[in-house]
């Protein structure tokens, strides 16, 4: 288990942080993200989406649960970005009406805003990032955590 602390003091520190993050990520990593509104969580997608090369807007999908996004993985080849953003989701059954397995499980890099309404559904293996308001105004305090899975013993 490993926890990375980082202290981030505008919007673009915190995309630079993420954007570096995002360089060691895999296909078919997940990085679940925690923090109340305004926290930054969208931000640190979005410097995700930056370290991927991904040109389209990153934006909250409040409306639609759900974003792709199209960017470029470490060998120029195409790799997908799902953005969830689950702050209206209000059950499940939402969840697997979008059919949220096969981008949980798949070969792109799934993001999910709010992971804690998807806590029984998230895959053992992932990051948690959780981020928080600092005591400065621009002041943000992100925690990344590489959570995986309990080895069977016995
Ligand atoms: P969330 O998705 O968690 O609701 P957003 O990323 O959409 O949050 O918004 C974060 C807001 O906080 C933005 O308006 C951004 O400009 C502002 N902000 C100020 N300081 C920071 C920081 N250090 N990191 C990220 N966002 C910051
Ligand atoms: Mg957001």
């Amino acid at each position: 288990m490993s926890l990375t602390t980082i202290t981030t003091f505008s919007e673009e520190e915190t995309r630079a942080a993420a954007r570096t993050f995002g360089t060691s990520l895999q296909r078919g990593d997940v990085v679940a993200l925690y923090g109340d509104l305004g926290a930054g969580k969208t931000q640190f997608v979005k410097g995700l989406c930056e370290a991927f090369g991904v040109r389209q807007g990153v934006t909250s999908p409040t409306f639609v649960i759900l974003h792709r996004y199209e960017g470029r993985d470490q060998f120029g080849r195409e790799i997908l970005l799902y953005h969830f953003d689950l702050y209206r989701v209000t059950g499940t059954s939402e969840l697997y009406d979008v059919g949220y397995e096969e981008f949980l499980y798949g070969d792109g890099i799934c993001c999910i805003e709010w992971a804690e309404r998807m806590k029984e559904l998230l895959p053992p293996k992932r990051y948690d990032v959780w981020l928080s308001l600092g005591d400065a105004e621009d002041e943000r305090r992100i925690e990344i955590e590489r959570v995986v899975p309990t080895p069977v013993t016995g």
